[in-house]
């Protein structure tokens, strides 16, 4: 049983090393001592991680808990913990500060006065797991016990961690891309068969586990598995049809649909929806999910397409109101009447217990065809297979005419490649360039809209470190409707407010147009944005599929040229 106290010992040396070299060496010096029991939990852990992503566990832990919890095990008014909080600017300081107060008054023993290990990481895993298994009525209750249990466990350098990872912010800086290199460090595994891993079953803790036990040879056996959502094959932009013909040959032109991306399980009756994020939405889509009862004819499937949310006339409506669709959780069968969506299926990844993301796009399509009866819930759109950029441009102006996006221009060859965004699937689409990224703070508004949260602070997205670098600022574009809708989504972010300032647990993604992109010293990214206005907020991005400081760069030197 490895201690709790050995976990909070490697972050504290991570977060005193700046190279990602050195910080791979560390986690993968964690990974080769602890147990396989304890291996999955410490991969997700030092990413700030309970549960893999896809996941239907989830901690549900915000920060107004976590302080009540804090309150409750240190016997400070909750006032004080939020003035600690605003004091210290971490909510990990704030667990060491309020918890020393306690023990200051107390004779007994404590781990906390002692600095006596008594958590293992197993236990602290446990107690999460008891977390997320509660819900209903009192499930607040046991929540904060069970977090009033762990605090009143724990040394202080495990309650600063402990905090941390109870909202799932640990700051260490360790992301997918340090975890990867670990594994394959720990367990002597190619990082490419790590990555490939990775995209098949999106979870880490799992391919960490093959590693240790079977090397790289059960990390190559590593597959799909129904129910448990693969990665998705993302597009690269083209700047004109030409190119793309140019680049590929032949090509398979699609409409690109203005919806929203599911990748849709079938197991007999079982349906399971994951959204782009890979979140499971089933709940929310029960027309989609009787959509693909009725007229799916095929015993266990995987396949992908898009929602569209449309009018009366057929026609895709705002891009809003497909989120509305799928954030919605209780009175489902009222959104379902009101905002009806067509499915457009485009890939088969898996059909009668046979994985298909190996074979070419054609074989699976027609694979596709044969399985869906087309009806006006759900259907297979055309594709066509051209060289003849005149052709392409008569589908791209037909699907903008339609309200869609643009087309995507696809390699008929090529097979599914999980989590890639690479050159054989390309979009074409005449909207400006706009980028995605990460709200990490706000302002309360003045006047009339001091009741609201009003300026948003954004930031890009490192993949090796996880962390998220500030770029800027937006006021503009925002409806009165949308401010107060976003207050509401936000407030349970909220990790410190200092006078007007928040400052924001990264959740929310952002799509925002802007002027230009400039060097700038004021932001941590050494970049700023000139008139960045909002254009929607993009529920289906999760914050790591925010923009990179990489592609910040790229866009910002390609102004120059
Ligand atoms: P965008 O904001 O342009 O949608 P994105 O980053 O969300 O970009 P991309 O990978 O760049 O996603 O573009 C592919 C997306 O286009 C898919 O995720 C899917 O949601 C959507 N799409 C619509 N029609 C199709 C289609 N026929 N084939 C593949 N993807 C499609």
């Amino acid at each position: 049983m490895t201690d709790f106290k050995d976990f909070a010992d490697v972050c504290k040396r991570i977060e005193h090393t700046s190279g990602s070299l050195d910080m791979t060496d560390i986690v993968s010096e964690m990974f080769h001592s602890v147990s396989a029991e304890e291996l999955p939990v410490v991969a997700h852990f030092v990413m700030g991680d309970v549960f893999p992503a896809w996941s239907t566990e989830q901690l549900g832990v915000g920060p107004s808990l976590l302080y009540t919890a804090l309150s409750r095990s240190s016997g400070l008014p909750l006032k004080e913990i939020e003035t600690l909080v605003r004091n210290t600017g971490d909510i990990g300081e704030t667990a060491i500060a309020a918890l020393k107060k306690e023990t200051r008054n107390q004779a007994t023993f404590s781990a906390f006065m002692d600095e006596t290990p008594s958590l293992s990481i197993m236990e602290v895993f446990e107690r999460f797991n008891n977390i997320s298994g509660t819900t209903g009525k009192g499930s607040q209750t046991t929540k904060i016990k069970n977090l009033q249990y762990l605090f009143n466990s724990a040394t202080p350098e495990e309650a600063r961690y402990l905090a941390r990872l109870a909202i799932e912010d640990l700051r260490i800086g360790v992301g997918e891309g340090i975890v990867r290199d670990a594994i394959a460090k720990a367990f002597g595994v190619p990082a490419g068969d790590v990555e490939r891993g990775f995209m098949l079953t999106n979870d880490l803790g799992l391919v960490a586990v093959a590693a240790k036990e079977g090397g790289v040879e059960a990390v190559s056996q590593l597959g799909m598995e129904l129910n448990r959502p693969i990665k998705m094959m993302l597009a690269q932009v083209t700047p004109t049809i030409e190119t793309a013909i140019n680049d590929l040959g032949v090509v398979a032109v699609e409409w690109k649909f203005d919806g929203a991306r599911v990748q849709i399980h079938k197991d007999g009756d079982n349906i399971n929806i994951f959204s782009r994020r890979l979140e499971n939405v089933t709940g929310s889509l029960p027309d989609i999910v009787q959509a693909v009862k009725d007229h799916v004819k095929a015993d266990t499937a995987i396949l992908e397409g898009e929602a569209v949310a449309v009018d009366e006339h057929g026609n895709p409506r705002a891009f809003q109101d497909i989120l509305k669709r799928f954030r919605r959780k209780y009175d489902v069968e009222t959104t379902v009447r009101e905002i009806p969506l067509t499915l457009n299926l485009f890939d088969l990844l898996y059909l009668n217990d046979e994985v298909l993301i190996d074979m070419p796009l054609t074989d699976r399509r027609d694979a596709l065809v044969d399985c869906v009866e087309n009806t006006n819930g759900i259907r297979v759109d055309e594709q066509v297979l051209t060289k003849d950029p005149e052709k392409v441009n008569e589908i791209y102006s037909a699907a903008l005419a339609a309200g869609h996006e643009g087309v995507m221009i696809k390699n008929p060859e090529a097979p599914y490649s999980p989590g890639k965004r690479g050159k054989n699937w390309l979009k074409k689409k005449p909207i400006m360039e706009t980028l995605d990224l990460v709200v990490v703070g706000a302002e309360w508004g003045y006047g009339r809209r001091a009741n609201l949260i009003g300026s948003y602070a954004l930031a890009c997205f490192d993949p090796d470190t996880g962390d998220f670098l500030p770029i800027g600022k937006v006021a503009t574009g925002f409806s009165d409707e949308q401010l107060a809708e976003l207050t509401d989504l936000l407030s349970d972010l909220i990790v410190v407010e200092s006078g007007r300032d928040i400052e924001l647990k990264p959740e929310v993604v952002f799509e925002v147009a802007f002027e230009e992109i400039q060097k700038s010293t004021n932001y941590e990214s050494g970049y700023a944005l000139r008139f960045p206005r909002l254009v929607n907020i993009r529920d289906d991005k999760s914050p790591e599929e925010a923009e990179t400081l990489e592609r910040i760069e790229s866009i910002y030197l390609s102004q120059r040229s």
